[in-house]
C-alpha cells in the first residue's frame, strides 16, 4: 500500500494519539496531520497544495456536532472520502453518517491499524467508484444533448415503432434486419418479464397526464440473448383532432455499465473485502429482516450462531498477520462451504462471526454448531511456511418473538459464546431460552 496523506479531526488527545500511534506502527510512513476542530480543518485544507487521500472524522467536536459535522466537512473536502470514527455502537446511527455522505464509519473502541487502513482503503475505493459514477450521468447528459443517442418514435393508433440505426445496435440488430421489432407489442415482448409491466406502467402515467414525460430503466434481450439495461426517456407530440394521444417520441441509452458500477457498489457496501462475507451492516439487517418473520409466524423458527477463533490473537504472533489474514479467509470458506444458500453468514468484527439460520429449531441449530465446530477443527492452512490448525468456539441462541431489542439474540449466543470459551474452547454452547417479555403495546 502506497504511504496516505491522512487528516485526522478528533478533539480528544487521547482519542487522536491512540490512532496516530496505530497508525505510526502500520509498517507505512502515513503523512497524519492531526487538526481538532472544523475550523483548523478548513484552514488546513485551504493551505494544502493538494487534497488528503482521506479524512478520518470524530463527529462530536467544539465546533459542530453529530451528523452536521459530516455535510459540513463534505462542503470543505468534495474531493475527498470521509471515513467517520463514533463512539456508539449504533447501527441506525451509523446507516445515517453513511447517508450523510460518509464513505464508511469505525467504532472507536479498539480500532486496530490494519482495520483502520481495510477502511480507509475501501472508503477510497467507494469514493473513486461514485466519482466515476456520476461521471457516466454527466456523460449521459452531455450524449442526450449532443444527439448521439438511440431515437424512437411510437405511433399510438398503429403500434408502429421507428427506431434509429443507433437504437437498433444497442440491442444488437443492424439498420436492415428483418427481425428487428417494427411494433411497441414486439419491443415489449424482448422486454425483460420482471420489467414489462413497469414500462407499461410508465408509458400510461405519462398517457394519462400523471407524469410529464414518459421515463424509465429497463433490461432489454440482446440479439444475442444476453439483457441489455437500457435508459428511455420521451413525451407525447400528437394528438388527433378529439385529442386522442397519436405520437410519442424519445431517445434511448445503453446504460449497462453505469448498472454494473452501481451493483459493484452495492456489493462494496454490503461485503467485508477480506472475506467476502457479508459485514456487520448488512448482517444486522438481514437480522431485522428476519425478526419480523419469527414475529409475523408462528413455530416458525430462526437460530443464530456466534463464532469466535480460539487464541487467534496467539496465532497473529506466531505467524504474522497476513498468515492471519489467510486463516481468516479459510475460515469463512470452510463454513460457508458446510451452510445453506439461505443461511447469512456475517463477519461483525476482527475474528468475530455470525449465521443466522433462517427457519432451524433447536435441533437443526445444533447440528450446523457441531457441524461447523468440527470442520474448523479439521481445517489445514498452509501459509507462512507451515501447516496451521485452529479451533472455534460457538454460541448459540434462537431469536425469539418476545425480543424487545433487535439484536437481543445476538447477545444471548455471545454470552453463550463466552461460556464456550470459559469452559475450555473448541466446543458449542447454547443460551437460556429467553424470558424477556414482550413490549407492552399502549
Ligand atoms: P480467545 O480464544 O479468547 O478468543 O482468544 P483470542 O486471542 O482469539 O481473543 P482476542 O479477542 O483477545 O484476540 C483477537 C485477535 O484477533 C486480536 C487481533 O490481533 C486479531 N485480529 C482481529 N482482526 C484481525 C484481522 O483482520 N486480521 C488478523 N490477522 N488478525 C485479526
Ligand atoms: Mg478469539
Ligand atoms: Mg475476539
Amino acid at each position: 500500500m502506497q504511504n496516505l496523506s491522512i487528516v485526522l479531526v478528533e478533539d480528544e488527545p487521547g482519542d487522536a494519539g491512540l490512532i496516530r500511534y496505530s497508525l505510526k506502527f502500520s509498517g507505512n510512513e502515513h503523512d497524519v496531520h492531526w487538526v481538532s476542530s472544523l475550523e483548523a480543518l478548513d484552514t488546513h485544507l485551504r493551505a494544502a497544495a493538494a487534497s488528503p487521500d482521506v479524512i478520518l472524522l470524530d463527529l462530536n467536536l467544539p465546533d459542530s456536532s453529530g451528523l452536521d459535522t459530516i455535510s459540513r466537512c463534505k462542503a470543505m473536502a468534495r474531493e475527498t472520502p470521509i471515513v467517520v470514527l463514533t463512539g456508539h455502537d449504533d447501527m441506525k446511527f451509523s446507516l445515517k453518517a453513511l447517508e450523510a455522505g460518509a464513505q464508511d464509519y469505525l467504532i472507536k473502541d479498539g480500532v486496530e491499524a490494519e482495520a483502520l487502513l481495510r477502511a480507509i482503503r475501501y472508503a477510497m475505493e467507494r469514493h473513486q467508484l461514485e466519482k466515476r459514477l456520476q461521471e457516466s450521468e454527466e456523460l449521459m447528459m452531455a450524449a442526450i444533448e449532443g444527439g448521439s443517442l438511440g431515437i424512437w418514435e411510437w405511433n399510438l393508433i398503429t403500434d408502429a415503432c421507428y427506431t434509429s440505426e443507433r437504437l437498433l445496435k444497442n440491442v444488437g440488430f443492424d439498420a436492415d434486419d428483418d427481425a428487428a421489432p417494427v411494433t411497441l407489442s414486439q419491443w415489449l415482448a424482448l422486454t425483460h418479464p420482471d420489467d414489462t409491466s413497469a414500462v407499461e406502467q410508465a408509458l400510461n402515467r405519462h398517457i394519462n397526464g400523471e407524469a410529464p414525460r414518459y421515463q424509465h430503466e429497463f433490461r432489454l434481450k440482446h440479439k444475442q440473448g444476453h439483457w441489455v439495461w437500457v435508459f428511455e426517456s420521451g413525451h407525447l407530440v400528437g394528438r388527433d383532432a378529439k385529442g386522442n394521444p397519436e405520437r410519442m417520441v424519445g431517445i434511448q441509452q445503453d446504460i449497462s455499465s453505469r448498472k454494473e458500477m452501481e451493483e459493484q457498489l452495492r456489493n462494496l457496501a454490503m461485503h467485508d473485502p477480506l472475506t467476502g462475507l457479508f459485514n456487520r451492516r448488512s448482517f444486522m439487517e438481514a437480522m431485522d429482516s428476519e425478526y419480523g418473520r419469527v414475529k409475523r409466524r408462528d413455530h416458525y423458527h430462526t437460530s443464530i450462531l456466534m463464532l469466535d477463533i480460539d487464541h487467534f490473537k496467539h496465532v497473529n504472533d506466531t505467524y504474522g498477520h497476513a498468515a492471519g489474514d489467510d486463516i481468516l479467509k479459510t475460515f469463512a470458506h470452510t463454513i460457508a462451504d458446510n451452510l445453506r444458500e439461505n443461511d447469512v453468514f456475517g463477519r461483525l468484527g476482527g475474528e468475530e462471526f455470525a449465521i443466522l439460520l433462517p427457519d432451524t429449531d433447536q435441533a437443526g441449530s445444533d447440528h450446523v454448531a457441531e457441524k461447523v465446530r468440527a470442520a474448523i477443527e479439521a481445517m489445514r492452512v498452509q501459509a507462512a511456511g507451515v501447516t496451521i490448525k485452529i479451533t472455534t468456539s460457538v454460541g448459540v441462541a434462537m431469536l425469539s418473538a418476545n425480543d424487545n431489542r433487535p439484536d437481543g439474540a445476538l447477545a444471548r449466543a455471545d454470552a453463550a459464546l463466552y461460556r464456550a470459551k470459559e469452559s475450555g474452547r473448541n466446543r458449542v454452547a447454547h443460551a437460556e431460552i429467553s424470558t424477556e417479555p414482550p413490549t407492552a403495546t399502549a
